[in-house]
């Protein structure tokens, strides 16, 4: 599932819009102004932003500036057909890509899915994330621990980067479920429990003795740095 932020004044195309991709079995979320869409990309961290150019209260070329200025969310501008100025500004702001207005909503869908493909593996940062001595690169796939590097699965690393993308809140092994198997509600929790007991050990680590993962009874799971000499004094 894709999320997507859409920021756009005009109330019938914002809504075509929002039922169209909703229906595709995206996550949407609306804004009708920029401000209230900067505020949104802080909050709601989507995947890409929809954004119109004509906003009534920051100009979309600003709003593009401003998303810039903080991370490298991929943004997809939507034009008027004869808006070709603006257009060339937007990607030279920092825009991805564009749709033309009138659009159609496979277009649109086939230009996100591009877009994320362009952008590599997982949506979202794609720096590395270091904690303690672990160092997890969505972008190459590879994680190391201690300098060493870790042999890890596919779901062993999907599981260990939404862990460590998250370091230090309790996630729930649904959350797991479906962030890392992508299944709803309903059994396999147990199937994350191996999967944890073997990250667990490429950790060297056990539930009974974590360093890295540990285990908050009934609730589920936090990833934390150890302390710096080994911390059980
Ligand atoms: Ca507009």
């Amino acid at each position: 599932m894709t999320s997507i932020l859409v920021v756009e004044d005009d109330t019938a195309i914002r809504g075509a819009l929002s039922r169209g991709l909703t229906e595709r079995g995206h996550a949407v979320t609306l804004a009708t102004a920029g401000l209230n869409g900067l505020e949104l990309l802080l909050s709601a961290r989507p995947d890409v932003v929809l954004l119109d150019l004509g906003l009534p209260d920051v100009d979309g070329l600003q709003v593009i500036s401003m998303i810039r200025a903080v991370d490298a969310t991929p943004i997809i501008v939507i034009t008027a057909r004869d808006d070709d100025e603006a257009l060339v500004k937007a990607l030279d702001a920092g825009a991805d890509d564009f749709v033309s207005k009138p659009f159609s909503l496979p277009q649109i869908d086939a230009r996100i899915r591009a877009i994320l493909r362009r952008g590599g593996t997982a949506p979202g940062d794609a720096q590395p994330i270091v904690v303690g001595g672990l160092s997890i690169d969505p972008r190459t796939r590879t994680a190391s621990l201690d300098d060493r590097a870790l042999e890890l699965s596919r779901k062993e690393f999907d599981l260990l980067l939404v862990l460590a993308s998250r370091v230090g809140e309790v996630i729930t092994k649904r959350e797991l479920l479906a962030e890392v198997w992508q299944q709803g509600y309903g059994g396999g929790e147990r199937t994350v429990d191996v999967h944890l007991s073997w990250l667990r050990r490429k950790l060297g680590e056990t539930a009974a003795e974590p360093r890295y993962l540990h285990t908050v009874r009934g609730v589920g799971v936090r990833m934390v740095a150890p302390r710096p000499n080994g911390g059980d004094g």
